[in-house]
């Protein structure tokens, strides 16, 4: 029997054919109703994930056709978005420091402030670097809560660039099992699993240990913050934001560490928040004597890393 021609033909809406235009236009109604900040990058993310390919290709071609199941799935993340979710997590990555990092629930979704922690980092290891002769022991880093990994694996795969990736070894420690899974998972994405050990750990390792470079982006969001966060970051775990009464909590257990954890001309980069220059340089003044604390500014000339370190 010779098919209908109806067999061959799409459905009148949902199902149907739909421009790339129509698309974006559709799902950026949606999330500017649901409350998003960003409606239609939102939008361009979600249709790019959903068609597999890059914001800039749907952003260029509003006449191409989407298929019916690539619009299926961009409907249906467009939904999760309109709860909140963030963009992040609906699509599985995130970029950060020039990489695409897989991202879920299992941490935090890597946050561009800390590419200048990255980027303090890199450049105190080419410093260092720069400084030795060839022969040396490979320089020691730590990544203390490492969760995604982002900071480890961004850091290692730079130097790998810069044909620095045997001067150093790297351990990224994390409290959360969850955690350390999806921060292997990154660092064998990036190719620089044999460059760092993953270990659970609160802080870290209860052994002797002399870092050159402590590295770590802790929780410090104020307990009594948490419930005013905004509804994408309550997706996250809350394990990775919060700091506890004065947000320093965690950090604070850290400082008391590194006395014993660096090396005696080390240094340790922490990530704090806007609002705590003036805290941490108090905190390491009464923790640490005669060490010095310096408050690092991000992009946005606001305070985002301290560099502590003896003398
Ligand atoms: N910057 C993050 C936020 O405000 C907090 C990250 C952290 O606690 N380390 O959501």
């Amino acid at each position: 029997m010779r098919a209908t021609r109806a067999e061959g033909i799409e459905p009148i809406g949902a199902d149907a054919v739909q421009t790339t235009g129509a698309l974006l236009q559709a799902g950026a109604d949606r999330l500017r109703a649901s409350g998003s900040d960003t409606p239609r990058l939102d939008a361009e993310l979600l249709l790019g994930t959903a068609v597999g390919a890059g914001r800039t290709a749907v952003v260029a071609h509003p006449e191409a056709p989407v298929g019916p199941d690539a619009a299926r799935r961009y409907r249906a993340d467009i939904e999760r978005r309109a709860t909140g979710e963030p963009v992040a997590y609906i699509r599985g990555l995130k970029e950060f420091y020039g990489l695409a990092f897989g991202v879920d629930p299992r941490a935090l979704i890597p946050r561009p402030e800390t590419e200048r922690l990255v980027e303090l980092a890199e450049a105190e290891v080419m410093r260092r670097l720069g400084l030795a002769s060839p022969s040396v022991e490979p320089l020691r880093i730590v990544d203390v809560g490492t969760g995604s990994g982002a900071i480890a694996v961004a850091l290692a795969a730079s130097l790998r660039r810069r044909g620095a990736g045997e001067a150093i070894e790297m351990l990224a420690t994390d409290v959360s099992p969850e955690a350390l899974h999806l921060a292997r998972e990154n660092a064998v994405s990036h190719a620089v699993a044999d460059r760092i050990t993953f270990e659970g750990a609160d802080l870290l390792p209860d052994r002797p240990a002399a870092f050159d470079l402590v590295l770590a982006n802790l929780p410090y969001v104020r307990h009594d913050a948490m419930a005013r966060l905004p509804t994408a970051t309550t997706f996250e775990p809350a394990l990775a934001l919060d700091g506890g009464a004065d947000g320093l909590e965690i950090v604070d257990r850290l400082v008391d560490l590194l006395p014993v954890a660096l090396a005696a001309a080390g240094i340790a980069l922490l990530e704090i928040g806007a609002d705590q220059g003036d805290a941490i340089v108090t905190l390491v003044a009464s923790r640490l004597s005669g060490w010095s604390c310096r408050v690092e500014l991000d992009l946005a000339g606001l305070p985002r890393v301290a560099s502590i370190s003896r003398g």
